[in-house]
């Protein structure tokens, strides 16, 4: 009897934050689902949290090509890796990570799995090109942010020439921008990526941004997490640089659809680095259809302890049921809860459900929830469109600033709350998008819901795309 052909074999290495690698984990199950050999490189800090966290291991169970490997970031363990930190990872990963990288490459294959065959990195890791192509491996890129935000990032040095990209409040931030084509008669100089506040820190994180427009085309194509009915206008802007796009998303809703009905479990698609906390789900069991806001910041934004009680207030006041996801890290300080008041806590009482992470996608897919108070994360702006849900944006830094103004000014999927944080702000947004103008704003999401869900079934864009991939996958083995 001839024996079969050993499938392409796939080495993975997003970048060690939750947004990213939740995306990365959802392409690496579907390639798994389309047979393929997968290695997943994490770094060991990112790894001893999953294991802690989340049964990875028992997500990938069923698929027996599919292997978990970690590899140390360079960092001592109580690096904190976010905040002030956040560019120290990028600088320790090229310099303590490149060169053993190169080496997992090459010593990855063996047993019933064929030397790589592709490597499928985030492109923000401009340094996994070089090794790459030293050891002769084709690459694909994957940028997990959201297109409108790259398309910008490719625009930065004209940005920066024409000194339009400026940190200084005191210039004119409404001001439209006239160096990002395609988006001359809407975005505005609020609206482009900010980089931080710190300055070493902000100059770094732009200067690696900057480096994408060169990186990029570098692969010999770029996946992107969105569908050609979102995007389209950009993705043209950006196909001008990176001619091979693959827009395969939203990924967690390609991969739900993949999956169902052999899926058992919702729980089994998390790749969380926080213990899900589940009694959300029970509570909003008990609530009336479209009547609660969920409010989340992602895994990274934080909030000051003024911020925090503005938003608090803000919330009860509107009068609606709120969900609110109060990560342990989100405040810096640990002496914030003294500072809720009697009023506070007695309104949280009769309308709130506070838990410290929740899980996101099936939240965001439940009946109960009318609205989302994001930070406009690109994985939460997805999901919302998949659920349905219209959003209030209230940015933190980099592509959310732009994913804003794109939910509020282009899909119409709600309303954009950025450079405020006051609690009579949050309580008239909240009322205006649950109950002023929640028939416009739902039918629009719905829609938006609707296309994304067509994009993913036979013959739709995403789904052709998908297949695209691997066939090119495929002719890469010699
Ligand atoms: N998330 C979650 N539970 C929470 C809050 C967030 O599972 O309580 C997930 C969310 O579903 C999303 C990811 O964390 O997939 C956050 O990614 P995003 O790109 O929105 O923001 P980031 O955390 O990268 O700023």
């Amino acid at each position: 009897m001839e024996n079969k052909p050993l499938p392409p074999h796939v080495f993975i290495f997003p970048l060690p934050y939750q947004g990213p690698m939740n995306s990365m984990f959802n392409l690496a199950e579907l390639l798994c689902l389309e047979g393929l050999h997968i290695t997943f490189l994490v770094t060991e800090y990112i790894h001893s949290r999953l294991l802690t966290s989340t049964d990875i291991q028992s997500r990938f169970n069923s698929y027996p090509g599919f292997q978990l490997r970690s590899v140390s970031d360079g960092l001592p363990d109580d690096h904190p890796r976010s905040g002030e930190k956040f560019v120290e990872v990028f600088d320790s990963l090229e310099l303590k990570t490149k060169p053993l990288l190169k080496h997992m490459l090459l010593t990855s294959s063996g047993g019933l799995r064929r030397p790589v065959t592709c490597i499928i990195a985030d492109g923000i890791l401009g340094f996994t090109c070089d090794v790459a192509k030293e050891i002769g491996i084709p690459i694909i890129y994957f940028r997990t942010l959201s297109p409108c935000c790259l398309w910008v990032f490719f625009c930065l040095p004209k940005l920066i020439d024409a000194g339009e990209l400026s940190l200084d409040q005191s210039d004119n931030m409404d001001r439209l921008v006239k160096n990002v084509p395609g988006t001359e008669s809407f975005l505005r100089r609020r609206d482009l990526p900010r980089f931080g506040t710190f300055g070493d820190l902000a100059d770094k994180t732009l200067q690696l941004s900057k480096k994408e427009g060169q990186e990029n085309p570098r692969a010999l194509g770029l996946i992107l997490n969105t569908f050609e009915e979102l995007d389209g206008p950009i993705l043209s802007h950006i196909r001008t640089f990176c001619p091979n796009l693959y827009t395969i998303g939203p990924l967690h809703a390609h991969l739900k659809a993949k999956l169902s009905p052999q899926t058992t479990s919702l729980e089994s698609s998390s790749s969380s680095l926080w213990n899900e906390d589940w009694s959300c789900m029970t509570w909003l069991d008990s609530q009336p259809s479209k009547s609660v806001i969920y409010v989340s910041f992602g895994s990274i934004a934080t909030l000051t302890k003024a911020q925090l009680i503005e938003f608090w207030y803000g919330l009860v006041n509107t009068g609606f049921k709120f969900l609110w996801v109060i990560r342990p890290d989100i405040v810096a300080g640990k002496d914030w809860e003294s500072q809720i008041s009697q009023d506070l806590s007695e309104g949280t009482k009769q309308r709130g459900y506070i838990v410290g992470w929740v899980p996101q996608k099936e939240v965001l897919a439940h009946p109960a929830v009318g609205g989302f108070l994001t930070h406009s994360g690109w994985n939460s702006t997805l999901e919302s469109i998949c659920g349905g849900v219209p959003m209030i944006c209230w940015p933190y830094f980099l592509d959310q600033q732009v994913n804003s103004r794109f939910v509020s000014e282009v899909w119409k999927l709600g309303l954009d709350m950025k450079d405020s944080c006051d609690r009579v702000v949050v309580e008239n947004m909240v009322k205006e998008l649950m109950e002023v103008r929640r028939e416009e704003f739902s039918h629009r999401a719905e829609e938006m819901a609707q296309v994304a869900k067509r994009c993913l079934s036979d013959g739709g864009s995403s789904f052709c795309n998908l297949h695209r991939l691997v066939r090119d996958i495929e002719d890469m083995m010699i």
